[in-house]
């Protein structure tokens, strides 16, 4: 079930029985010369109803915009800064805690969420506490680095996997939405990379022209991104029951 698809009476009767809920999140940034400007939040959506075939939770609307200024040189990223994010977090889980939900278990697209949602996940532990309301737990997955999945990534691409616009991540919105592959048409790889600072949006246009960081992404292919989606879905699915138990 989608949240935004229940009505509230429905919503009622499942906090009866259970308290878990999937809570997709991503980013709308640059994606390199054949990645789509909303993959991050495409693959953090995709994974989380890919995830519930197998748990039968309530998948909350995805938070489509999260923390990426560091792309804000390329046409067409957004980004909401670390205070903004810690904020909107906040609203978003306190909302749901209001009504009883107690288990959020967040599914990232975008390495770049990662600081700040641990961030707001300690505020809002010590607020709900104070406010009186206890037992709250955010479990925060970030699918493209659960280890299987990041072997399968491995196996399929090598180094060149990548850090940024990886073919896994291009192969999963390609998956997931066929109707918009981009053309690779000669695109070579981008040059192969270990180091991975990064500093601000100027220095990261400076030191990875096309958007890419280490990726080979037009070996991007929508039966690569099947398979993970589909190993994604199941191993997700064991985290998930053991954070609903905890
Ligand atoms: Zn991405």
């Amino acid at each position: 079930m989608e949240l935004q698809f229940m009505t509230w009476m429905e919503v009622e009767s499942y906090l009866k029985k259970r308290t878990d809920v999937i809570m997709p999140i991503g980013s709308t940034e640059q994606h390199g010369p054949n990645g789509l400007v909303g993959t991050d939040a495409l693959t953090g959506y995709g994974m989380a109803m890919e995830l519930n075939k197998h748990v039968g939770s309530i998948v909350a609307p995805c938070m489509n915009v999260g923390m990426a200024l560091h792309h804000m040189e390329f046409p067409g990223s957004m980004s909401l800064k670390p205070s903004t994010m810690i904020a909107v977090l906040k609203d978003y889980v306190t909302s749901l805690a209001r009504h009883g939900f107690k288990r959020f278990f967040f599914v990232n697209g975008h390495g770049g969420n990662i600081a700040t949602a641990k961030s707001a996940f300690s505020e809002i532990y010590h607020e709900l506490e104070t406010a009186g309301i206890s037992g709250v737990k955010c479990h925060f997955e970030s699918w493209f680095i659960n280890p299987d999945v990041l072997k399968l990534c491995r196996e399929l691409y090598g180094k060149g996997e990548g850090y940024h616009a990886t073919p896994s991540e291009i192969s999963v919105t390609q998956y997931l939405h066929p109707e918009h592959v981009k053309s690779a048409n000669g695109l070579k790889p981008a040059p192969e990379m270990d180091d991975h600072d990064i500093y601000g949006a100027k220095a990261f246009r400076d030191a990875f022209p096309d958007g890419r960081m280490g990726s080979n992404s037009a070996a991007a292919s929508i039966e690569a991104g099947e398979k993970i989606v589909k190993l994604t879905g199941e191993v997700l699915s064991k985290t998930f029951k053991e954070f609903i138990g905890s």
